[in-house]
């Protein structure tokens, strides 16, 4: 097994534009990724995060655990779907004019510190990617908490952390037809 550790806001590596993943995977990434896979199921166990201290995540990506490269895993129970893949080379090829925000903000297992403030991202977006955990290449249409899990996975890969997308002046605000999850 990969040991995952969880690289801070504080590393400058978080802010670098990551790099394509060589594909096919070799079995170095397929032992990362099925590690980062596990590391999300154990953060959700409220059992398991309380002994080993870990905070609970729906997604992590690579640059998460110091590897620079662009792939993120999510794991993640919306209403009745379950979002388990690990998207290597996201692209998102289509994004709504419409925004979206979840009420309560974001947060993200890299920033220790609360920031507090509405963080605007596209309601729907479609992403194409190869997916590692179902085998395939893959074209996701999604919308919602989904929509906002997968962006701020996807966020990491260029170097964007939540709070950069936080507006300073009028953090609470909505934007025009912006919904609320
Ligand atoms: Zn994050």
């Amino acid at each position: 097994m990969f040991k995952i550790k969880i690289v801070k806001d504080s590393n400058p590596s978080l802010r670098k534009k990551s790099v394509e993943v060589v594909l096919p995977l070799d079995e170095r990434h397929k032992e990362i990724i099925s590690s980062m896979r596990q590391y999300l199921i154990n953060s959700q166990d409220p059992e398991y995060s309380k002994t080993h201290n870990i905070r609970s995540g729906i997604g992590l990506a690579a640059p998460q655990i110091g590897i620079n490269e662009r792939f993120f895993v999510i794991y993640l129970q919306d209403e009745n779907k379950l979002y388990d893949c690990a998207l290597i080379n996201p692209v998102i090829v289509e994004e709504s004019a419409k925004m979206a925000c979840l009420a309560g903000g974001e947060g993200c297992l890299s920033v220790d510190k609360d920031h507090e403030g509405l963080v605007h991202r596209h309601n729907r977006i479609t992403i194409k990617a190869y997916d590692a955990i179902s085998n395939s290449d893959v074209v996701l249409h999604l919308q919602g908490l989904a929509a906002i899990c997968f962006q701020h996975e996807y966020d990491h890969l260029n170097g964007i952390l939540f709070y950069d997308r936080i507006d300073a002046f009028r953090p609470n605000d909505l934007k025009p037809g912006e919904v609320e999850y």
